[in-house]
């Protein structure tokens, strides 16, 4: 989509600031202070322990696997670990919240700055702070679909593990908030963090929006817009919310600090709460749980078992494969494209691998909205094809019909190309006698082309690999061509 980052107004150009507050849920077995599972799609108030329903008298426990999370996550992020940090009590009531306060990390957060690299559709890259990064719980989950009168309350994502992603107001458009979302969900892919799903809801965010005249250096006063739930949608948000705060302020007006809700059906952002009933939520340190210190051998060994990560992956391809960076930076987006791409690559020409992987088999998978884990042909098998290719057993252009051919029945080149016959014509005799026969059928075109008219030569081709079904070496018979013309 083509987004516009800077708005022309009636009294002059207008600039977006942006910072995202991104929720991520850690992957996990267990909750972050109890023992339930935290398994998608189990009936409803199944995977709910006494913690989770708060029932008096009940302790939580940290659990230490999300707690690695968190760190491995700040580590991915280039961000600080703080050694000691604070859970706290964050006191609302709502009917889906047994406790009446959710655990969080307020003025002590388990991470604090980081840096995420943005890699722009143009090739280029921006570099986004990171603010903080913190553990809090996910509250339940109201039913209001279930029955016209009656809500009901599932409390089986009570007490999930979140991470909490804040940016600096570093975003300047729609473009980047999106490349924002891309790369972090890619890093947290990369760390078996957070599966980065957003369609689920395992990957949730609120976008704060403000204007300010281009080119001056004050902020403007943002609103903060929730319930948006795919990069589609943060896209368009901001694109409504900066047009509506600059409309306002060209009127004279001034925004108000705000919490609005993204309503997808029109399109439109709405006010939910102004800065008055903002809620005070009135924090305090967690009596039941004790500052969380980490020790830094706890860290070094998460630190060791990270992954190459994309950025620097991407580089390694630049840099080994000859790739360019939009190939690059394709490849690495998703950990299992990059493994795929590796093994084709792996003794073949790496731009030809890159090629046929991205254009062909990526472009094919994307129509469906697939990619590459339901890839019908396995990495080994489009090396297959790509051997075939190298060695001529057949052109390029046949290449395509195989690659057809095995994107529907999963079998590999070698046995399509014996089973079809379509095995490349590099035998001498054979080529010359259909390039004659072309030439006998064209004798006032080859008394053209002799009488100077060379731009033939393509059609005396393209007749001689349509009499050989494509099948005869395309180089031999430009060679045979330029001879006997
Ligand atoms: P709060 O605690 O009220 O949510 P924060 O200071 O934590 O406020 O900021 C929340 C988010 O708002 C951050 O992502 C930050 O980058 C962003 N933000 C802060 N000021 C602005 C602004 N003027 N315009 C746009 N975004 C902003
Ligand atoms: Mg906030």
């Amino acid at each position: 989509m083509t987004t516009q980052a800077v708005i022309e107004g009636r009294t002059g150009s207008w600039e977006m600031v942006i910072g995202l507050e991104v929720h991520a849920q850690v992957i996990s077995e267990s909750k972050l202070f109890s023992g339930a599972s935290t398994r998608f799609g189990a009936e409803p108030n199944t995977q709910v322990s006494l913690v989770d329903a708060a029932m008096p008298g009940m302790l939580p426990v940290i659990n230490r696997y999300c707690v690695e999370q968190a760190v491995k996550t700040g580590l991915g992020l280039n961000a600080k670990i703080n050694r000691r940090s604070v859970f706290d009590r964050k006191n609302y009531f709502y009917a889906d919240l047994p406790q009446g306060y959710q655990i969080s990390q307020y003025s002590q957060p388990i991470v604090g700055e980081g840096t995420i690299i943005l890699d722009m559709p143009d090739g280029s890259t921006r570099e986004v702070g990171i603010t903080r990064l913190h553990l809090e719980q996910d509250a339940g989950k109201s039913l209001h679909d279930q029955d016209p009168k009656r809500s009901f309350i599932d409390l089986n994502r009570t007490g999930v593990a979140l991470m909490e992603v804040v940016s600096e107001p570093d975003l300047r458009g729609p473009e980047d908030a999106a490349a924002y979302l891309r790369k972090l969900r890619s890093i947290l892919r990369y760390l078996g963090t957070c599966d980065g799903n957003m369609e689920e809801g395992s990957m949730r965010c609120d976008v704060n929006v403000s204007v300010r005249p281009l080119g001056t250096t004050e902020f403007g006063t943002r609103a903060e817009v929730k319930n948006v739930n795919s990069i589609r949608a943060v896209q368009l948000a901001i694109e409504f919310e900066a047009a509506r705060q600059v409309e306002i302020l060209e009127d004279g007006g001034s925004i108000v600090q705000e919490t609005r809700l993204w309503d997808p059906g029109k399109g439109a952002t709405r006010s939910m709460r102004g800065k008055e009933e903002a809620h005070d939520y009135r924090y305090f340190p967690d009596p039941d749980l004790l500052p969380l210190d980490l020790e830094v051998d706890f860290i070094e060994t998460i630190r060791a078992t990270l992954p190459e990560l994309p950025d620097p992956k991407k580089l390694r391809f630049i840099e080994n494969y000859g790739l360019s960076v939009y190939d690059a930076g394709v490849l690495v987006a998703e950990a299992s494209r990059a493994d795929f791409y590796e093994r084709v690559a792996e003794g073949r020409d790496p731009k030809q691998a890159a090629n046929w992987l991205i254009t062909e088999l990526l472009g094919a998978l994307n129509k469906g909205g697939h990619d590459i884990q339901d890839s019908p042909i396995s990495a080994d098998q489009l090396g297959g094809l790509l051997d075939l290719m190298a060695d001529d057993t057949i052109s390029g252009r046949i290449a395509k019909d195989v690659f057809a051919e095995m994107l529907e029945t999963g079998k590999d080149a070698g046995t399509i190309v014996e089973e079809k016959g379509l095995k490349q014509v590099t035998d001498t005799g054979a080529i010359e006698s259909v390039v004659d026969e072309v030439l006998a059928n064209n004798a006032d075109k080859v008394e053209q082309y002799r009488g100077g008219k060379d731009k033939l030569f393509g059609f005396f081709v393209g007749q001689v690999m349509k009499a050989s079904q494509g099948k005869a070496n395309p180089a031999m018979v430009n060679d045979i061509l330029k001879k006997k013309l």
